[in-house]
């Protein structure tokens, strides 16, 4: 004959009631990021020389540099928080933050550009009149 006691039950029930939840409701509450959690890269762009070190040294190509358009551009999609390109960067252009990326919804490249000098302005040309 089977037979079982309400009691574990009652005290599992007790027990859950008085304690906090195992779980967060995410996405309202979210867990701070522990220190070292690599989460996303970071570009600043203004000491960056464009000498395309970063993209050579990342395995996955997920970094595109152009020398001549001054464009710096990660695929966060390819990117996979190795270091590589932190560590090999001779200027600290790139770090690591611990906050993690927002779900990507499409394929996008999120491109800096360094802006050019502005061309200089156009001078009136003294122009001889018809004759
Ligand atoms: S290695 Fe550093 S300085 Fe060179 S292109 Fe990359 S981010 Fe810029
Ligand atoms: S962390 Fe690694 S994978 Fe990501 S961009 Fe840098 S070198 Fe590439």
């Amino acid at each position: 004959m089977f037979s079982w006691s309400i009691r574990p039950i009652a005290e599992l029930v007790l027990r859950n009631a008085s304690h906090k939840p195992a779980t967060r409701l995410y996405p309202r509450e979210r867990r701070t990021p522990f220190p070292r959690t690599r989460g996303q890269i970071a570009f600043r762009i203004d000491d960056c020389d464009f000498c395309t070190i970063c993209a050579h040294k990342c395995p996955t190509q997920a970094i595109v540099v152009h020398r001549t358009e001054k464009t710096w551009a990660i695929d966060h999609g390819r990117c996979i928080l190795c270091n590589n390109c932190i560590e090999n960067c001779p200027n600290g252009c790139i770090s690591l933050r611990n906050d993690p990326h927002p779900p990507l919804r499409a394929h996008e490249i999120l491109t800096f550009r360094k802006d050019h000098a502005p061309p200089p302005t156009p001078q009136p040309v003294a122009v001889a009149p018809p004759k």
